[in-house]
């Protein structure tokens, strides 16, 4: 969970601050908020103040990287126990496996963010998404699920810190391949440019999260009229 704004009124002279930390302490790194509606657009939003010129980094250590598969889901238990002891015996190694996905990452914003704005998408970021993806789909296998058929993932036998990377990676390739990659917004809030699915009906969602970006917005509004207000007094 993020905090929210301050309830109580600041003095007039106030800009208003930022209100997101991002998540909250659990025992393995933080709890992310996963307000993206995909793994792959909560995988991008783990870089918070991305648009300002200090962006907060979700993910520090490998271990803040498998916190975050745990979260979503994205890996099994089993993986995701493996990989933990992976981070614990081979701290360099896996500290270059998270320097790798945050680079994957970087890639998705590029794509995600450009198709959301209907703009061009820079060649390099979309190659280093679609090397991903071809990794992971030599993972992918055909399952039987009752009477039906279905894509699922060969488990995981031995080590491989890549491997939550190129699950961000096939969600972002399976995103942008079906209908709902129209619904991929950016928020609006300054320099939070985090991204999610709009699933409202008039696909009017602006925000990542109302609490967060839409108050900021409101704030700031407040503060500027409250700013003029004081201004004019002191004429
Ligand atoms: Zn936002």
């Amino acid at each position: 969970m993020r905090s929210r704004p301050p309830k109580h009124p600041q003095p007039c002279h106030a800009r208003p601050t930022r209100v997101r930390f991002g998540g909250i302490p659990a025992r393995h790194g933080f709890r992310f908020e996963l307000s993206g509606g995909r793994p792959c657009l909560d995988f991008v939003n783990t870089l918070d103040e991305r648009l300002t010129d200090r962006p907060v980094e979700r993910l520090r250590q490998f271990g803040d990287l498998v916190s975050w598969a745990a979260q979503t889901q994205a890996i099994s238990r089993q993986e995701v126990a493996m990989l933990r002891r992976y981070g614990l015996n081979r701290p360099r190694a896996a500290q270059a496996a998270l320097r790798r996905a945050t680079m994957v990452r970087e890639a998705i914003f590029a794509v995600c963010s450009a198709a959301s704005q209907r703009r061009n998408i820079a060649g390099p970021a979309l190659a280093a998404l679609a090397e991903s993806v071809s990794r992971a789909a030599r993972r992918r296998h055909i399952q039987r699920r009752g009477n039906r058929f279905a894509w699922g993932w060969q488990p995981m036998t031995r080590v491989d810190p890549d491997l939550i990377l190129m699950r961000a990676a096939w969600s972002a390739a399976d995103l942008l391949t079906s209908p709902a990659a129209d619904r991929i917004r950016q928020c609006a809030g300054p320099g939070c440019a985090w991204l999610f699915l709009d699933t409202s009906k008039n696909r009017s969602r602006r925000w990542c999260d109302m609490t967060v970006c839409g108050n900021r917005i409101k704030a700031r509004r407040f503060y500027a009229k409250r700013k003029r207000s004081c201004a004019a007094a002191y004429r």
